[in-house]
């Protein structure tokens, strides 16, 4: 039993059930005893592993997609460079150095970091200690400052959490997370149906089919989008998800590796969810800015040129060093015959945001928007 648990548990007693948004929001953002509180939570030690722990080609592709956006953009200056929940900040040190082919482009950069780990936070800082700028970091996406900004956030989309319906006779009922007779957290349904609820595919839901509703991540999304589309600039999201609407639940735990049961130890597991590329290009055209994408990341990566960067690796590595070249670059895009190859390559997806009338990114420009 973890604080949490106890505290989640007390609330649960004072004013009852509460919903699945609130309750993942607490297991993974709670100031204190929230998962992003504490933990390190990425590498081999900790729960899982992202596409920059993987290699260094990932964030130098998109070191190298940061400066051609920027001249696509007309080369503005000073320009802001922000990275939405940086992990270890691998990706940014390596998108960072790769950017020194461009020193017109350094010379006029702001970093600017958003996130609200501290422990995350210390190593970002250790990380981008080097690179010469002044990075600033921030809480929350409307604590930047204003002005053209190129955006990265890659596996943050999948932290924001989601309200979850299940379908009965009468409409789409919230599931709550509540207490069973023993006192432990358990979910349920909301007695009455959620008032005005349509799913996409309406009608013909089958009784007991779960819809996922990612309202804070189509909210951030609309802002960041009006942001671009007033201010200027791109944001580059990539993230696990799906396209198309999709039915069924998502939401996962993970620790050690492991999926684990989401309403045990509530701190101790990273709870995340797909990412609903659909419902963000729906909030980006809302806000009046263009939705690129999504296409898949093996894809993307291959259009990036990630199977030359990869061959120029192996030309200076040893035997040993080859075959972790090798064996990354299958995870993060599949093999170049069948990019979709691999789970890493297939499941996660790429999505740009630019102001509206502003050609596809590099990467992008054959994917239908
Ligand atoms: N982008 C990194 C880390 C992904 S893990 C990588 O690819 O390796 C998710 C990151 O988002 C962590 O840095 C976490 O602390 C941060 N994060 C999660 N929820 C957040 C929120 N609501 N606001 C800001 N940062 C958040």
């Amino acid at each position: 039993m973890t604080p949490l648990d106890t505290l989640i548990r007390e609330m649960i007693v004072e004013t009852g059930p509460i919903s699945v948004e609130t309750y993942v929001s607490l297991a993974i953002s709670h100031p204190v005893h929230g998962y992003y509180a504490s933990k390190m939570p990425l590498g081999e030690s900790g729960d899982f592993i992202t596409a920059p722990e993987i290699s260094q080609m990932f964030g130098e592709l998109i070191g190298l997609w940061c400066v051609a956006v920027w001249r696509t953009i007309g080369a503005p200056r000073p320009v802001l460079l922000v990275e939405l929940g940086p992990g270890r900040g691998s990706l940014m040190a390596d998108a960072l150095r790769a950017a020194r082919i461009a020193p017109d482009f350094l010379e006029g950069l702001n970093l600017h970091l958003v996130e609200t780990s501290e422990v995350l936070a210390a190593s970002q800082r250790a990380q981008l200690a080097a690179s010469g700028l002044d990075p600033k970091w921030h809480r929350t996406v409307e604590a930047l400052p204003a002005g053209p900004a190129i955006i990265l956030a890659n596996e943050f989309f999948d932290c924001l959490p989601v309200r979850q319906f299940v379908r009965g006779t009468g409409g789409w009922h919230e599931r709550l997370v509540g207490l069973n007779s023993e006192g432990h957290l358990c979910f349920g349904l909301a007695p009455d149906p959620e008032p005005g609820l349509t799913a996409p595919g309406e009608p013909g839901p089958e009784t007991g089919q779960v819809l996922e509703a990612g309202f804070v991540a189509a909210g951030l999304m609309a802002r960041l989008a009006a942001r671009i589309a007033a201010q200027g600039g791109v944001l580059l999201v990539i993230d696990y998800g799906y396209d198309l609407p999709a039915r069924g639940e998502t939401l996962q735990a993970v620790k050690r590796h492991r999926f684990a049961d989401p309403l045990r130890d509530p701190g101790e597991a990273d709870l995340s969810v797909h990412v609903d590329f659909g419902g963000l290009a729906r909030a980006v055209q809302g806000a009046g800015a263009r939705a690129h994408g999504p296409v898949p990341q093996g894809e993307w990566l291959a259009r990036l040129g990630i199977h030359e960067r990869a061959a120029t690796l192996r030309r200076h590595a040893d035997e040993r060093q080859r075959a972790a070249i090798d064996s990354a670059l299958l995870r993060l895009a599949g093999n170049g015959a069948d990019p979709s190859g691999t789970n890493m390559a297939r499941l996660f997806k790429a999505l740009a945001v630019t102001a509206p009338g502003l050609a596809p990114p590099p990467g992008f420009e054959m994917a239908l928007a």
